[in-house]
């Protein structure tokens, strides 16, 4: 994982706000789901909220997500180029070598 530093605070935030929550320990439940035993019929965490401004929590829970995954894909892409740009440093430093290996036996006529 690279070490994108908004990225990783964001991550780590986001980790310490998931802890945090309980949820309602319904097998849907929204919020986060139960391990082990859990009840069905639906997530209870929004039931006191007006319909309209659950399906905008609804929402915002989706956009955290979408969000927190996109960032991992973002870090993972931040690696393979720097894993790429490593590589074209060595291939720079390889071409040097060979350049003064020809510069030093007088063999560069093509
Ligand atoms: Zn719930």
């Amino acid at each position: 994982m690279a070490d994108t530093c908004w990225a990783k605070e964001y991550r780590e935030a986001a980790k310490a706000l998931w802890e945090s929550l309980e949820g309602c320990g319904d097998h849907s439940c929204l919020l986060k789901r139960p391990k082990g035993m859990a009840t069905n019929g639906g997530c209870r965490c929004f039931d006191s909220l007006p319909a309209d401004e659950r399906r905008a929590m609804r929402r915002v829970l989706r956009f955290a997500r979408d969000g927190a995954s996109a960032l991992d894909l973002l870090d993972a892409k931040d690696a393979e180029i720097k894993r790429l740009i490593r590589l074209t440093e060595e291939m720079e430093d390889h071409i040097m070598e060979l350049e003064v290996l020809l510069d030093e036996n007088d063999i560069r006529s093509w």
